[in-house]
């Protein structure tokens, strides 16, 4: 039973990609009348907004003092409709949290504090620790196979699964920059790069998990195993780039991705006996826990740090562990092999 339960936290581990897209706080007719007001007059209260100058006056937007503006801010998309919104998202919360009424969502986001410019500060600094971790796990894990353990002689690697690793440590390390980014400005572009990158990475470590659990060695087997999934992969990819950014068939692939690897995982570890199954046992309790942070998305605390974030706090840990766990791997199974050819 136990068991069964673990298997439900981890598929909650890997299903980071759901998001939820929906929006309260701008059916709030004050919220509403603010914007509409704001793109007329430029104005919020007493804050003003250059961008919002070039409709005012007649001019419309693509005039040429409009394509004046620094690159950095029409890359980042900054306009005179998401300084309204911005703007008037705060002084409506700040409303609220007069008379005691709790933060609502706007426009399917809830209302952050910008630093910087950086919408989700929090979730930023979370994803870059996430990649400085994905980094080092993958740099130790390089150092020990090629520099602390035997090499063959054509100075490959006893390990059967090194290149895996590196494309998976690769594949992570491309989420968590894009998962950066997306924090920091969330626009069309961000956003698809974001959900790709975990979408590629979640059909990755299913191949992954597959190919370790089954331990299919031999290059055709390998071929015949991926192909199916990395042209299923592929297609959803292209799919929600390309035709439609749809968030509920996503949510689906995800899943049952995730639950794929996870039962795989979760199996083989008490299956196969490995000396460090606690560690991927510890991974996927501890990633079922960190789940019920998107489970309860609750707002940010002082407009900065929500559960989103927290979440993603805590797969710094748990990141860790799961390298940890691959290092003990390629050292169990380099010996194993190291004994047999003796
Ligand atoms: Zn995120």
């Amino acid at each position: 039973m136990s068991r069964c339960r673990s298997i439900f936290l981890l598929i909650a581990l890997f299903s980071f990609v759901i998001s939820l897209h929906a929006s309260a706080g701008d059916a709030d007719p004050v919220y509403r009348s603010c914007v509409a007001q704001c793109e007329e007059s430029g104005c919020v209260g007493d804050k003003c907004f250059q961008h919002c100058k070039f409709s005012t006056d007649g001019k419309p937007f693509d005039s040429p003092l409009h394509m004046q503006e620094p690159l950095y801010l029409r890359w980042k998309q900054w306009d005179c409709q998401s300084d309204c919104r911005y703007h008037c998202m705060l002084s409506r919360e700040e409303e609220r949290n007069k008379i005691g009424q709790s933060p609502i969502k706007y426009h399917g986001k809830w209302p952050f504090q910008r630093i910087y410019g950086i919408q989700e500060p929090a979730s930023v600094a979370f994803s870059a620790l996430n990649l400085a971790v994905q980094f080092h796990g993958w740099v130790s894990f390089f150092i020990l196979l090629y520099y602390k353990l035997p090499l063959k002689p054509n100075k490959g690697t006893f390990y059967e699964y090194t290149g895996l690793w590196h494309i998976y440590g690769l594949l992570s390390m491309n989420s968590w920059f894009w998962s950066a980014v997306f924090h920091s400005r969330d626009v069309e572009l961000t956003e698809k790069l974001d959900y790709s990158s975990a979408v590629a990475l979640l059909g990755f470590s299913l191949i992954l998990a597959l190919m370790r659990a089954f331990n299919v060695r031999d290059e055709a087997a390998r071929v015949m195993v991926s192909a199916p999934l990395i042209a299923f992969v592929t297609t959803h990819i292209l799919y929600l780039n390309f035709y439609k950014l749809d968030y509920g068939l996503n949510m689906k692939v995800c899943v049952v991705m995730a639950i794929a690897q996870l039962i795989t995982w979760a199996v083989w570890a008490g299956v196969s006996g490995h000396p460090s199954r606690w560690k991927v046992w510890t991974v996927v309790v501890g990633g079922g826990l960190a789940m019920l942070l998107e489970v309860y998305d609750f707002p940010p605390y002082k407009g900065l740090v929500d559960a989103h974030a927290l979440w993603h706090a805590s797969t710094i840990p748990l990141s860790f562990l799961w390298w940890s766990f691959i290092r003990d791997d390629a050292e169990y199974r380099t010996a194993a092999l190291l004994k047999k050819t003796k």
